[in-house]
């Protein structure tokens, strides 16, 4: 079954909306990740910056406290940037400051040994990149100034089409086919998950029918409000009169349009309220921020609004209203909603009652 669903959105391209979402979702989870690699590389670039200025005898210069300022104002803006796109340039400016502090730590140690450690530099510098959550452009472009800045082939007395120049040129191409790879796999592999999980997740708080949120969103989302206490909160539950009625007469699809139909008007009475269709014939709505009498207004105006609404298949609702008091739980509210809507069934219909507690005592 997970495998059905899977295939079907692995075949669905993802819009560029999503995309987006995607992008901002993933740099924001991975922002602290960010952070760490930049401390991390400047750390390591100043042991080997340190290593080169005092074992190799090559002093520690104004040029050394300049890189390490730099890398630091680029790590506290890091800290403070909250756009995912902002981050792609931001990365870049990092890369190209710290591949040109390491060409200055490189040029320090003898020509020799420059070669390999310009390779070194490009890999680590490569690998990393790879795994930050940077867009195509950004990571293509950091590629480019890496092997531009850390060329292994510029100052280190080595010639193209001799046999090192030769390696070094086999190894370059390898190493970044490779590191292009796993970076476009990995991102693609991110994207259809966060796509995959995005579906599904609309697929488990979502009536299939009506399109609006069902139980499940409903006893979060209430459940979080309740927690809130803010004033004035209410719950009603709406029921549709007789609906067993319109099945039996017009059979069940005309009965689905009418579900579709009360759902359309309770969303568009309820903008701003937490509601849903919690099963059957029956929807919720939990109000906030309301007095008695808004809350009533709001009830009795979608009793009308479904009354007026005499189309094809014309049905009425009846609703339980409850104020929901500081400590109670949802179970309470909804049970006093579903009391309350009792007894409008047995007052007529087509109305709401306020629940109150004379209405358990009479029963
Ligand atoms: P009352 O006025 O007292 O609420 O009576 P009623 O007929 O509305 O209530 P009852 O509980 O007897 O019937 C509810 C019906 O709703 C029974 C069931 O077949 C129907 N129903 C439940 N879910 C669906 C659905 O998804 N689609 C359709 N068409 N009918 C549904
Ligand atoms: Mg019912
Ligand atoms: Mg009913």
């Amino acid at each position: 079954m997970f495998k059905t669903i899977e295939q079907h959105v692995r075949k669905q391209v993802a819009p560029a909306a999503l995309r987006a979402e995607f992008r901002q979702h993933e740099f924001e989870s991975m922002r602290p990740f960010c952070l760490l690699v930049f401390c991390v590389s400047i750390l390591i670039w100043l042991v080997f910056d340190l290593l080169v200025s005092f074992l190799g005898g090559q002093g520690f210069t104004w040029r050394s406290y300049l890189f390490i300022a730099l890398l630091g104002c680029l790590t506290v803006v890091l800290y403070f940037t909250r756009r995912s796109q902002h981050f792609d340039v931001l990365n870049l400016l990092f890369v190209a400051t710290i591949t040109l502090g390491l060409r200055l730590v490189i040029d320090g140690i003898p020509v020799a040994l420059r070669p390999v450690w310009l390779i070194l530099g490009v890999s680590t510098v490569l690998y990393a990149v790879s795994v930050l959550p940077v867009r195509q452009w950004s990571f293509f472009c950091t590629m480019v100034i890496t092997w531009l800045v850390l060329n292994p082939l510029y100052h280190t007395r080595i010639a193209p089409d001799e046999l090192e120049g030769t390696m070094l040129i086999s190894y370059a191409v390898f190493v970044s086919g490779l590191v292009t790879y796993s970076y476009l796999q990995m991102r693609q592999a991110k994207l259809h998950n966060f796509y995959l999980s995005k579906v599904l997740l609309e697929q488990a708080y979502v009536d299939a029918l009506t399109e609006i949120p069902n139980r499940r969103s409903f006893m979060a989302k209430a459940d979080h409000q309740l927690r809130l206490a803010t004033a004035g909160q209410y719950l009603a539950m709406v029921d549709i009169d007789n609906f067993k009625r319109v099945n039996d007469r017009f059979g069940h699809d005309v009965g689905d349009e009418v579900l579709k139909r009360v759902a359309l008007h309770i969303q568009a009475s309820m903008v701003g309220y937490e509601i849903a269709r919690l099963g059957g014939e029956e929807f919720a709505i939990f109000f906030h921020g309301l007095d008695q009498q808004g809350a009533e207004q709001r009830v009795a105006a979608l009793c009308q609004r479904v009354r007026d609404d005499i189309g094809e298949h014309a049905v009425t609702i009846s609703i339980g209203l409850a104020r929901v008091d500081p400590g109670d739980s949802l179970t309470t509210a909804l049970v006093r909603a579903d009391q309350a809507l009792y007894e409008a069934k047995h007052g007529g219909k087509d109305r709401f009652v306020l629940w109150s507690s004379q209405l358990v005592d009479q029963d």
